[in-house]
């Protein structure tokens, strides 16, 4: 999951990629860990994932929403990656900061669908010289416009998978997953089977799709066992707070919506009892999914505090 309408329709930065990348030598180099070393002690990593602003109302927000979170010992946090690459320098920008400024092992994304190799390359060493031990590794959707014989050498996040792998085995990869299937895939089969295809090209965990219905997840986690995949796979939950808003996400992720869920959403008469109704709901999805062990869990908090927050709250007080 990202926040398309938060970040990518906004006009890019002219920043020249390796010139940007590698100028600063990263003090956290040594520092940062890889996600795939922090799973197997006992209880779920924790997460939550951020878009790079672009104005500075938005960075002061995502400032602001950080700093509350740091207090929580999350496992890591995410950045993510506009489409076409609309955010790069953000991206790896804000990748440093959460890293440097406020200490977080940071999973910065990339996507590779309307990169050049060189290009590619490029941003791989900017985010190696800025110490970098994570990469959520995507294909990515076409900008608007672009059609398909307009591709990189880079169809599928497969390729990317495995060309970082090839380039920094070090690197720990995580890959996207689809609990009701992505969007544009063949068939249930066919996407669970290219989702094997990317752990075997070296991803060394799975992060999913948001959904509001635990039942597609554990199914999801079922169709992935029962084919041989058994990396961690961690479930993207988003808290929510507001009708239009998940339906607009709803809308490209074809995450289904309860419809007990639209009823309790509809009836909140304010934004606090919205944020009442969507906090618990995420909250009873989330107890669920820690009493069956679930391997993960990443907050998409679109740079908000409050639901984070109270959802964090939540699970430390029954956990
Ligand atoms: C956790 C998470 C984080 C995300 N973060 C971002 C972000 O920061 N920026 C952004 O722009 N987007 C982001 N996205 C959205 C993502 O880029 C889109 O969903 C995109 O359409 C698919 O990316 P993918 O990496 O899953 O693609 P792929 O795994 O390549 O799959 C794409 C489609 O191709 C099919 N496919 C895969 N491999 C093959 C193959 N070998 N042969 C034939 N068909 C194949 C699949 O079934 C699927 O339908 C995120 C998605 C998730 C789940």
């Amino acid at each position: 999951m990202y926040a398309p309408s938060c970040s990518p329709r906004l006009p890019a930065r002219k920043l020249k990629l390796t010139s940007f990348w590698s100028t600063k030598s990263s003090s956290i180099k040594k520092t940062m860990k890889t996600i795939h070393s922090k799973f197997g002690g006992g209880r779920p990593l924790l997460s939550a994932e951020f878009y790079p602003p672009k104005t500075e109302e938005g960075a002061r927000q995502l400032m602001t929403a950080a700093h509350a979170l740091k207090s929580f010992d999350l496992d890591f946090v995410s950045i993510t990656y506009g489409a076409g690459g609309s955010t790069r320098g953000l991206t790896c920008e804000y990748a440093d900061l959460l890293a440097n400024v406020f200490g977080f092992t940071v999973l910065p994304h990339l996507t590779c669908i309307s990169h050049s190799k060189k290009e590619i390359e490029s941003i791989l060493e900017g985010l190696d010289s800025r110490g970098m031990k994570n990469i959520m590794s995507l294909r990515g959707d076409f900008p608007k416009g672009q059609t398909a014989t307009e591709r990189g050498p880079f169809q599928y996040a497969s390729d990317l998978v495995r060309f970082i792998k090839g380039k920094y085995p070090e690197m720990c990869l995580g890959v996207g997953g689809y609990p009701e299937t992505h969007p544009q895939a063949i068939s249930i089969e066919k996407d669970i089977e290219y989702l094997r295809g990317k752990v075997a090209a070296g991803a060394d965990f799975i992060t999913t799709q948001l959904f509001f219905d635990n039942r597609y997840f554990f199914e999801f986690v079922t169709r992935c066992r029962s084919i041989g995949i058994t990396v961690p796979i961690i479930a993207g939950i988003m808290i929510p707070c507001s009708l239009p808003q998940i339906e607009s996400f709803s809308q490209l992720s074809k995450a289904t919506i309860p419809q007990k869920l639209k009823e309790s959403l509809s009836a909140a008469s304010s934004e606090s009892e919205a944020l009442e109704v969507g906090t618990r709901w995420a909250s009873t999805q989330i107890n669920e999914l820690l009493s069956h062990h679930v391997d993960g869990i990443h907050l998409y908090t679109l740079n908000r505090s409050a639901p984070a927050i109270s959802i964090l709250r939540e699970i430390r007080r029954v956990g």
